[in-house]
C-alpha cells in the first residue's frame, strides 16, 4: 500500500467511524458505568480514588417487582439498568433513548383515556395502554426505549442483548416497551401478544 492509499483509507475510516459512532453525552454517570459496569456481579459500581471499590450500585439480582406503594420516581435498581444498558449499547454503537418512563397515575389514566377515544374501546385500547392500575409505568418499572425517537434497530438490540442487564421486551406489538422480567444474566419469558395479558381473569366482565 501507498503511503497516499493509506492515507486515503484511514481517511475514509474516519469518515465512517464518525457517521456510525453516536454521540456519547459525557456524563458523570456515563464514565462511572462504562468503566465500572461488572455484568458478572449483577452490579454496576463507582469509582472512587480510581478504582471499582466503593459504592455499589445494585441492578437487583431476580425481577424486580412492583411494592406495596405506588413511588413517585422509577425505582433505582430499573433505573440502574438502564444507565447500564445504555453505556453498553454506546459501546456497541447504539444510541438509546428513553421516550417515556415513570408516569404518574394521572398521566397513565390520561394517556388511557386518549387510547380509548382512538381505538373506540376500553378493550381495543388496552392493547396499547394499559389502565393505570395495571401498567409498570406507574410502579417505576417500565421503559420506553427510542419509540418515535433515535432508531428502532438501537431497540432491536436492548431487545437482543437486555437480558444481561435484566431487561426483557415484554409485548409482541410494542417493539420499544421494556420491563425488568429477569434478575441480570437470566433468560426473557416468551413475549406476549399485547399489554391485555396484563389484566386479570374477569376483569372485561364488570
Ligand atoms: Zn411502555
Amino acid at each position: 500500500m501507498t503511503l497516499r492509499t493509506r492515507t486515503a483509507v484511514v481517511l475514509i475510516s474516519l469518515t465512517l467511524f464518525s457517521q456510525v459512532l453516536p454521540v456519547q453525552s459525557a456524563s458523570a454517570v456515563d464514565k462511572v458505568l462504562d468503566v465500572c459496569a461488572n455484568k458478572s456481579t449483577a452490579k454496576v459500581r463507582e469509582i472512587t480514588r480510581g478504582t471499582c471499590k466503593y459504592s455499589e450500585w445494585s441492578l437487583g439480582a431476580s425481577q424486580i417487582k412492583p411494592g406495596n406503594r405506588y413511588p413517585s420516581a422509577m425505582n433505582p435498581r430499573m433505573a440502574n439498568r438502564w444507565y447500564a444498558v445504555r453505556v453498553a449499547a454506546a459501546k456497541a454503537g447504539y444510541t438509546l433513548i428513553m421516550t417515556s418512563g415513570f408516569r404518574r397515575l394521572i398521566d397513565q389514566q390520561y394517556l388511557y383515556k386518549k387510547a380509548i377515544a382512538k381505538y373506540g374501546s376500553k378493550y381495543e385500547a388496552a392493547k396499547s395502554v394499559l389502565p393505570p392500575k395495571f401498567s409498570m409505568h406507574p410502579r417505576g418499572l417500565a421503559i420506553d426505549i427510542n419509540r418515535n425517537k433515535g432508531s428502532k434497530s438501537a431497540a432491536k438490540w436492548v431487545e437482543l442483548n437486555g437480558w444481561k442487564w435484566g431487561l426483557c421486551r415484554r409485548y409482541d406489538n410494542e417493539f420499544w416497551h421494556f420491563e425488568p422480567l429477569i434478575g441480570p444474566g437470566k433468560q426473557c419469558p416468551p413475549r406476549e401478544p399485547n399489554a391485555l395479558s396484563a389484566i386479570p381473569d374477569g376483569y372485561w366482565d364488570k
